[in-house]
């Protein structure tokens, strides 16, 4: 890792990422939610439904049984029976009295799993083998469910299409309370359906509402967090790369831009057609004087100052920054050894052309400059850093206020 690079966390990098996590997780949880919430409502108000039909059916055939008596149990009491006469009679009642109760279908069996009476009278004597639902009544159990016909002919032989029955299958008792036989009622409950969904469709509508104002308000929430936390990091990401006393970049980023620099030329193969980066090293003259002299807060000032003038000097493009105390270095993209020099000769002018005018002062600043340039990306910046630093230690040696180069 470089001096001067901050490792950020995806958050960091992208504090929207938190908005983004949240939006998915809110939209599933929602459809989660909302689903199992319908799901379940609906399992209830069916069920509800199965079991009004059930105490109905249970009702019907009660009072069938009672009405019929001497019918069903005219030749015994241990099973249920009726004989061609009695089945026209019965027939008769049942499509009479059945039909406004919703009954649309009706089979009766005795205790042989024949059936001996059935609104469809084609299936009359035909016995039944294998149905557990049948075998459960005839055990004293009672056994719903329900099911969407697709068209059936009801007890006044009117033709209904997609129609919701509830399909019971009850025990019938005789006098003594024993079983004798089984019936299997057909209701109608299709009525129903509209009110199921209805309730299902306003469960979901109404929850749906209030899961949305609770995600809106926990949105709006980290949405404010959120625009916070990017103005902390951009500060804080400023601050890292800012020197606080000139607003230069500081040293660790100042060497990150130039090492970025350095391999983005590599990259356009710059430097093998003669592109290099220029590095130019300054530092002030006589600096620890104007401390001595004139105070420390007037040495802030100059060097202030002196980061106006050079910024003055370079293009958008070439990388300034504070080195170490009064040393500053600038990066040159794009140049080579001789535009280097150019630019160095352009501040050191600008330096000169006028004293500094800090705490009341008129200060004569001068700075003496190293220049070399980078010319092989494996050899690392280090190695033209150290170049630079020995040709400022020439131009100070030489008498400051001076460029020196070192190819
Ligand atoms: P030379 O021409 O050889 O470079 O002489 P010099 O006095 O500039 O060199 P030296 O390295 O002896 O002095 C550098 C001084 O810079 C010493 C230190 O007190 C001062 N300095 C470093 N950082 C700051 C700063 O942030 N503010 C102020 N006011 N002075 C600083
Ligand atoms: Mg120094
Ligand atoms: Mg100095």
């Amino acid at each position: 890792m470089n001096e001067g690079t901050v490792t950020l966390t995806r958050l960091e990098r992208d504090p929207n990422s938190l908005l983004r996590l949240l939006v998915m997780v809110g939209i599933i949880a929602m459809l989660l939610i909302l689903s199992l919430t319908g799901y379940g409502i609906y399992r209830k108000a069916h069920n509800e439904v199965l079991l009004a039909a059930e105490d109905d059916a249970v009702r019907i055939a009660t009072v069938m049984v009672e009405e019929h008596n001497e019918f069903l149990f005219s030749s015994g009491q241990d099973n249920i029976a009726l004989s061609p006469s009695q089945i026209d009679l019965f027939n008769e009642h049942v499509r009479k009295f059945l039909h406004p109760f919703s009954i649309v279908k009706i089979k009766v069996f005795d205790l042989n799993r024949i059936i001996i009476f059935s609104t469809e009278a084609k299936i009359i004597g035909k016995k039944v083998e294998n149905n557990p639902r049948l075998e459960k009544a005839l055990f004293g159990g009672i056994d719903s469910h329900k099911e969407t016909k697709g068209a059936m002919i009801d007890l006044v032989d009117e033709e209904r299409f997609d129609v919701d029955v509830i399909e019971t299958y009850l025990p019938v008792f005789n006098n003594e309370g024993k079983i004798s036989g089984s019936f299997e009622l057909y209701l109608d409950v299709t009525r129903y359906r509209d009110t199921v969904n209805d309730q299902v469709v306003s469960s979901i509508v109404l929850l749906g509402i209030i899961l949305f104002l609770v995600f809106a308000t926990a949105f709006l929430f980290v949405n404010k967090g959120v625009s916070q936390l990017k103005k902390l990091l951009d500060r804080l990401q400023k601050m890292a790369v800012t020197d606080p006393l000139t607003g230069a970049f500081n040293r660790g980023a100042v060497l990150t831009r130039a090492t970025e620099e350095l391999a983005r030329m590599e990259r356009r193969k710059a430097i093998e057609q003669g592109i290099h980066l220029g590095v130019i090293m300054i530092d002030l003259d006589h600096f620890k004087a104007v401390n001595d002299t004139y105070g420390h807060q007037v040495g802030d000032d100059v060097l202030r100052e002196m980061t106006n003038r050079v910024e003055c000097c370079l293009r958008e493009y070439d990388v300034f920054g504070r080195y170490g105390g009064e040393e500053f270095l600038v990066v040159v993209p794009d140049g080579d050894f001789q535009g280097a020099l150019v630019v160095a000769e352009r501040i050191r002018f600008e330096l000169n052309k006028a004293p500094f005018a800090c705490g009341g002062q008129k200060l004569p600043i001068t700075a003496s400059f190293g220049v070399t340039c980078c010319t092989n990306p494996h050899e690392g910046l280090n190695v033209a850093l150290q170049r630079a630093d020995e040709a400022l230690y020439q131009a100070k040696d030489d008498g400051r206020n001076r460029v020196v180069g070192k190819e």
